[in-house]
């Protein structure tokens, strides 16, 4: 299954996208979110090139879920320990934006604007307090590009990181939410800025594998259906101008294409 959130002649709607003759085409619609890879099961057949819509953020979330220092490299780049458990930090839904609309840099308050290219896990059902013994693929519907924009300079400044992390349009999602993928196995993850590789890592360097995470959050929040765990990012971040176009491509996704603009000119 692989899905998208889309807006045509000013609806909005879910729609499952498949490949037709080296097309990809809308080809069922629905429109409240996917919970499960039948849910375009009994839609009306449609065939809307993809190319024709606006594609929105797949998701809409009550949270965003975000593993801070997930990778090793990462948490060396920044000087900062190796952790020894999961820590984790939220996003507001505000920050959400979907492919190729703007990030804003809030250049009157942050000098530097970091990208942070992550996969990210979409929640199919709500779970709360899951245990070792828990499976917890059946509360995986999916999974998508997450590019976690950070004000490193607010981040440091700070010590806690609502503000570096929650500026309106620093969660860039999508294009598509696809299922299939198994992050314990390896998934790779790479962020370019002007088309030039910065990132480029695998889930299998994971600190803490997904199941540990999603136990670890659900310990303390239930994760609703549609909410996102950003997973963390791998080594190589780096700022973002105004000008600049910032993508994440993950590996059995796509790339989620971002431009660049500061807020004020
Ligand atoms: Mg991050």
């Amino acid at each position: 299954m692989r899905y998208c959130r889309f807006q045509l002649n000013g609806v909005r709607r879910y729609g499952l996208v498949e490949e037709l003759h080296g097309v990809e085409f809308i080809t069922r619609a629905v429109e409240s979110a996917p919970n499960s890879a039948n849910a375009f099961d009994g839609a009306q057949p449609l065939d809307i090139p993809l190319g024709e819509v606006r594609l929105l953020a797949p998701i809409q979330p009550s949270k965003i879920v975000c593993i801070g220092r997930n990778y090793r490299e990462h948490a060396k780049e920044l000087n900062h320990p190796i952790p020894t458990e999961p820590l984790f930090f939220l996003k507001p839904p505000s920050s959400v934006i979907g492919p190729g609309d703007d990030v804003r840099r809030p250049n009157h308050l942050s000098q530097r604007v970091d990208y942070e290219g992550e996969l990210g896990v979409v929640i199919s059902k709500s779970c709360y307090r899951l245990e070792d013994s828990d499976d917890v693929r059946p509360y995986i519907l999916g999974y998508t590009c997450v590019n976690d924009v950070t004000a490193r300079d607010l981040q440091n400044k700070d010590g806690q990181w609502s503000r570096a992390k929650g500026f309106d349009t620093f969660c860039p999602v999508g294009p598509f939410v696809v299922d299939g993928l198994d992050p314990w196995k390896g998934v790779r993850v790479e962020s370019r800025l002007n088309s030039e590789l910065r990132q480029n890592g695998t889930t299998v360097d994971f600190l803490f594998p997904l199941d540990v995470l999603m136990r670890f959050i659900s310990q303390v929040m239930t994760l609703e259906p549609g909410d996102v765990i950003a997973t963390g990012t791998p080594a190589g971040v780096g700022p973002m101008q105004s000008g600049d176009t910032v993508e994440v491509t993950v590996e059995g996704i796509g790339t989620l294409r971002n431009p660049v603009v500061n807020i004020e000119q």
